[in-house]
């Protein structure tokens, strides 16, 4: 990207907080100016939330920038934090967690089940030789457990290293390699799609290249047969049996409590680590600011994967910490039909809901009756996270399931930053669709041009964070050169997020995709996020995916992937109209320069596994390269289909 970032999109609709829910709000908009007065006496109010075995004596070291301390001479426990603090406090009987798997079965566990069930396999994994410092592989479905084995790991110091049980033997065994992980918690299997899908094999097929690997836990989840060999423990007849009595140790603020390796959308995974004290305040302060959960009467659902850090943070350490009720479900949001995911709503009375806008188009797609059949009326808070929102699907998700009046906290974050930085305050903001809005309290972000000058209201850029904050990554595992070069040597003194945004007129942030994804168009930088919106924005459209391909007049042209709505008809003469009728569209809602010069109508889009787009993969398709790395893909069909599309429509 060469200066600045065309600003194309406009939009002025505004949502103001529901008047109740501002009255009552956990965090008003004084919290600004108290942040601002004085940042890290905001973050060591909110380190307070917890409870810390030893204070403090320093809040922030950042001597050594960029490796920061926070929480210096501090020490706690992370378990202790979620649980048994909870049980003291007489909450032993409140519902942590309702579990829900895919055909159906569900399970309850209060915060004195799951203190219980952790302490069982903190002691077993004791028993295994597993110590403070040593890593753990956890590659499981989405069933208690997973949550349980994460929290042994922090209750005796162990570092986890999650990896998405839908992940190959490669990229499982590259991760145990990369941290020389001692054992792997896993399971039989998972329900997916309406049947069991096995993770023992991958797992087994993993360890026989992992030498490291001197156990692996496993837990029986579907019962199907397994391979057993000389490593392998069964959960029930290991953690089961062990002892439910469990003293937690505390740890020292900076202990590492987990690395986790991002997706992989664009290059080699990177080993981000995450610490003990500055994580667990932020995750737990962001949980309770940015959800306003009110943990004696929310019911709270985050429908990620604990693969992802949205599942770290925000299915386990921040609601946990935080004493929130929470549903977790196993399985996909169409088994065994289409509205599986407002049943469970309806069924549980879920309040605050948090997913992605993937999701959310594919809801779209499928038709507002499967949401109409529901009753939301429960819903008092939605979220998004992991791709820039269309403003359509955000005023989508709005109507149709936060029945016109929820507030929508569009959140910003990354692995790397561990817990959320931008995002609308529920009883603060007044939002606009498809804008995170501004910085959180204690949080400072700007977007700068090329040259790392912070851009006026209106203009365009990269995102970055200026100063540090508390749940940072402390650095790339066993990587601190790459850790310097990838983040912090694009712009002085500035942590450089890898994100296009602009700020509008009122200095309010949008995000708009990746750095790498901008395109350059007869020497305009334009945002791919902008002209999906776009596309997202006529009738006729559920979703869209746009890449800058070679053009020997523009530079690049635009190419977009189009996803029709479920009833809208595209066959022959039909199609040829509804392209015509969307390139005009986008040309009139962006201005011509950012009308596509291709439009394809395609039923899917390549996604990674947490659902975003993979546009790396459509720009192969767009320029007739053979195809590159399409491992983290989702489903490794839909590029022979667009493919295919692609020739035919030629
Ligand atoms: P990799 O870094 O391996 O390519 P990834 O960036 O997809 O993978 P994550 O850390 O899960 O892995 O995702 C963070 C990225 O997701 C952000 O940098 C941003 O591009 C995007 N993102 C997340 N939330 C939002 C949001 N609310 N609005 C816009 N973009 C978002
Ligand atoms: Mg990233």
């Amino acid at each position: 990207m060469s200066e600045t970032l065309a600003n194309l999109l406009q939009e002025n609709r505004r949502f103001e907080p529901p008047a109740a829910l501002a009255e009552a709000a956990n965090v008003k908009s004084d919290a600004y100016a108290e942040a601002d007065a004085d940042r890290l006496a905001f973050w060591a109010k909110q380190a307070q939330r917890l409870d810390w075995a030893q204070e403090w004596d320093q809040v922030l070291d950042w001597s050594n920038p960029p490796f920061a301390k926070w929480f210096l001479g501090g020490t706690l426990n992370v378990a202790y934090n979620c649980l048994d603090r909870h049980v003291a406090a007489g909450k032993g009987d409140k519902v942590a967690i309702h579990w829900e798997g895919e055909p159906g079965d569900t399970r309850t566990l209060t915060y004195s089940d799951l203190h219980k069930l952790t302490c069982q396999a903190a002691n077993a994994l004791t028993d295994l030789g597993v110590g403070a410092g040593d890593r753990v592989a956890i590659y499981m479905p989405m069933i208690p457990e997973a949550a349980v084995a994460m929290l042994a790991c922090a209750r005796i110091g162990a570092t986890h290293s999650v990896v998405f049980g839908g992940f190959s033997v490669d990229a499982l065994s590259g991760r145990i390699q990369d941290a020389s992980a001692k054992v792997v918690i896993t399971a039989d299997g998972g329900y997916r799609r309406g049947k069991p899908s096995a993770l023992k094999p991958t797992v087994d097929e993993a360890v026989a290249l992992c030498p490291t690997i001197e156990h692996v836990l496993v837990v029986r989840r579907t019962g199907e047969p397994v391979a057993w060999g000389d490593k392998d423990h069964w959960w029930h007849e290991t953690v089961e049996a062990a002892s439910t009595e469990h003293e937690a140790q505390p740890f020292d603020a900076e202990h590492p409590l987990f690395i986790l390796y991002t997706s992989g959308t664009t290059a080699k995974p990177k080993g981000i680590l995450h610490t003990t004290g500055g994580y667990l305040t932020q995750a737990s302060y962001t949980h309770h600011a940015v959800f306003d959960l009110k943990p004696e009467t929310d019911v709270y659902w985050c429908t990620a994967d604990i693969g992802w850090v949205t599942g770290h943070s925000y299915i386990v350490y921040g609601p946990l910490s935080n004493g929130a009720t929470q549903v977790m479900y196993e399985g996909t949001p169409d088994t065994p039909h289409k509205g599986r995911f407002w049943d469970i709503v309806d069924r549980y009375g879920v309040t605050i809901l948090y997913t992605a806008p993937t999701l959310i188009r594919t809801m779209m797609k499928w038709g507002d009756e499967f949401p109409a059949a529901a009753n939301l009326s429960s819903l008092r808070v939605l979220g998004s996270v992991g791709e820039p929102i269309n403003p359509e699907a955000w005023m989508w998700y709005r109507k149709n399931i936060g029945h016109e009046n929820t507030p929508i906290v569009d959140t910003w974050w990354q692995t790397e930053t561990g817990a959320i930085m931008i995002s609308p305050l529920p009883g603060v903001t007044a939002t606009k669709p498809g804008s995170a809005m501004r910085p959180l309290p204690g949080i400072s972000a700007d977007v700068v041009d090329d040259e790392g000058r912070s851009v006026p209201d209106g203009g365009g850029g990269f995102l970055v964070l200026r100063e540090p904050w508390p749940s940072m990554l402390r650095t790339i595992w066993g990587d601190d050169q790459r850790f310097i070069d990838t983040y912090w040597s694009r712009f002085q003194g500035m942590y450089f997020a890898g994100d296009g945004a602009k700020k509008d007129d009122d200095g309010d942030l949008w995000l708009l995709g990746r750095v790498d994804d901008v395109m350059l168009v007869s020497g305009h930088n334009i945002s791919t996020t902008e002209v999906e919106s776009a596309l997202v924005s006529h009738p006729s459209v559920a979703e869209a995916a746009v890449v800058g391909a070679t053009d020997p007049t523009t530079g690049q042209a635009i190419v977009a992937f189009t996803i029709p709505r479920g009833s809208v008809d595209t066959a022959g003469d039909a199609g040829e109209a509804l392209i015509k009728e969307l390139r005009d569209h986008v040309s009139k809602t962006l201005g011509p320069i950012a009308k596509p010069r291709q439009i394809m109508l395609v039923a899917e889009l390549p996604k990674t596994r947490s659902g975003k787009i993979m546009r790396r993969l459509l720009r192969d398709v767009a320029e007739h390269r053979s195809l590159g790395d399409v491992t983290t893909l989702q489903d490794s069909t839909v590029m022979e289909l667009i493919s295919d599309g692609m020739k035919s429509a030629k």
